[in-house]
């Protein structure tokens, strides 16, 4: 049984042409996940503000916790991926619990807001990092054909988060389908739609798996393919552990001081987590995990600003920004929001990917450090041209779409220099048995950007009382201002200190 599966995982990497045929299922899982994901996030702060009459400064520090949380869980899941579960249980585990939490959204979304979203904050944790991982498992080390899939799965994810993030909104605020959808349960079919979506995904990942080989398979199973009785009492305390924190996340969310507090344990813990795996680990091993920490640590910069687009930028969306493109195409300016970020990535990842190879031919490829470092330098640019909308707006503090959807525009640019070959390098940096957590830490350097991000935008709201939309557009603006300069500042240091991480990576590209 061994025997065979080590064949077929063999069989796995020596795939030919561009592509393991693998790739494309995971793709597909990720892509309607991403889909349910993104559907759901994009609705949170409006939903908040407009049908459960919040503050803007809370939604913004609520959105901010839960989407927190939603990457915290990333290191959890991936840990318990790594330790007792495998990829595949954790992935499916995942999954169930995402369709639950859509399920309960889309039956009452007003009372059971925050049960529905634990749910899916526990479910994405178990199932996000994992599906990633699995994607760097179908490549032997060395493969120089890794990154590149990596781009084409984040096209995957970029698919299912343009639609979701522009249909389930537009449903919600009855924008799109008014027709066909009575209004008084816009909402519910938004919801619900998240929740058939990600069945979609699940039912996708159980028909492919098979071809996976030993991909994601239990640590715990012995040769035979069977594992302990004794040890499947980790898995079921697993899974009983995942239903326990959902009220714990519950309140931890509506109380935001408590996600702080959550905040300020997690990182340090991975990191001692981090050291202790060190210590049993080569010295080689241990430069290029300080390297991916590296990576993770500028990583958090990176999200707490960009990540301004499911809070602040959807605020200001709503608020300050026309629905006309080019001064025709009538667009919702939130669905834009939503769903710019993802057409761009779709179109531009392969053209990036082009004028990478075509710059490796002449030998002028930057390296991993320095694309890390351009991304930086493409986020100031793009948070300077959504200071710079405040220039074009009308006296009633109303900006061109345009000019928002351009910024976005540059805003890809340098999340495609950057978080692509993120999940890529992690993969590379890891030994085998360290893949779901470092993964998971990657994605955990997301939680704490979003964390800042909501502290970010709760920090430029404007202070006037009864705010007009010109002052609105004053303060989100000039926020945007201090954004960029911080994302200029970090891309500097980057590229200035790229020789040293490069030594720490040593042979790894
Ligand atoms: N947009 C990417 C995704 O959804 C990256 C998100 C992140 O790491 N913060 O996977």
């Amino acid at each position: 049984m061994n025997q065979n599966q080590e064949t077929s995982l063999a069989q796995i990497q020596n795939f030919e042409g561009k592509y393991p045929k693998q790739l494309w299922y995971l793709f597909f899982s990720e892509m309607w996940e991403r889909f349910c994901f993104y559907g759901m996030r994009g609705m949170l702060t409006f939903f908040m503000i407009n049908q459960l009459f919040m503050d803007e400064k809370v939604a913004n520090l609520q959105y901010g916790a839960t989407q927190a949380f939603v990457y915290a869980f990333t290191f959890i899941g991936g840990l318990f991926a790594d330790k007792i579960l495998g990829f595949r249980k954790s992935l499916f585990w995942g999954g169930l619990l995402m369709i639950t939490g859509s399920l309960i959204l889309a039956y009452d979304p007003r009372q059971f807001f925050f049960l529905g979203i634990s749910f899916n904050v526990i479910g994405t944790g178990f199932f996000k990092p994992n599906i990633s991982t699995m994607v760097g498992a179908l490549y032997k080390g060395g493969d120089i054909r890794r990154d590149a899939g990596f781009s084409v799965f984040y096209s995957g994810i970029n698919i299912g988060a343009l639609f979701g993030g522009y249909a389930c909104i537009s449903i919600g605020k009855g924008t799109f389908l008014a027709g066909m959808v009575p209004e008084n349960l816009r909402w519910n079919v938004a919801f619900g739609l998240a929740a058939l979506v990600m069945s979609i995904s699940l039912i996708t990942f159980t028909d492919t798996r098979r071809s996976l080989g030993p991909i994601g398979l239990s640590p715990f199973r012995r040769a035979d393919g069977e594992i302990d009785a004794g040890k499947k009492w980790y898995e079921y305390a697993v899974y009983l552990g995942a239903l326990m924190a959902v009220p714990l996340i519950m309140k931890m969310v509506t109380n935001t001081q408590y996600t702080d507090w959550f905040m300020y344990i997690i990182g340090p813990l991975s990191l001692l987590y981090l050291i202790y795996e060190m210590t049993r680990h080569s010295w080689a091993e241990v430069k290029k995990l300080v390297a991916a920490l590296c990576f993770i640590l500028f990583s958090v910069v990176f999200w707490a600003i960009f990540e301004q687009a499911g809070g602040s930028l959807s605020i200001f969306a709503a608020n300050n920004v026309t629905d006309k493109l080019l001064g025709a195409i009538k667009l919702d300016p939130n669905g834009v929001n939503n769903a710019a970020n993802s057409l761009f990535v779709i179109i531009f990842a392969p053209i990036i990917g082009i004028i990478w190879i075509a710059m490796a031919k002449r030998k002028i490829e930057p390296n991993t450090v320095i694309k890390f470092g351009l991304g930086f330098l493409f986020l100031g640019f793009a948070f300077y041209t959504f200071y710079a909308t405040r220039f074009f707006a009308d006296f009633q503090g109303m900006t061109p779409l345009d000019m928002f959807t351009l910024a976005y525009f540059i805003v890809t640019l340098g999340e495609l220099c950057l978080s692509p070959i993120g999940l890529s390098i992690m993969t590379k940096l890891s030994p085998a048995r360290l893949q779901g957590v470092m993964m998971g830490m990657w994605f955990l350097a997301s939680a704490y950007g979003q964390y800042v991000a909501g502290l970010f935008g709760a920090s430029i709201v404007s202070d006037v009382e009864n705010a007009s939309a010109m002052d609105k557009l004053i303060s989100y603006t000039e926020g945007y201002k201090q954004f960029a300069l911080y994302a200029v500042i970090a891309g500097v240091i980057l590229i200035v200190i790229s020789p040293l991480i490069r030594k720490l990576m040593q042979e790894v590209k």
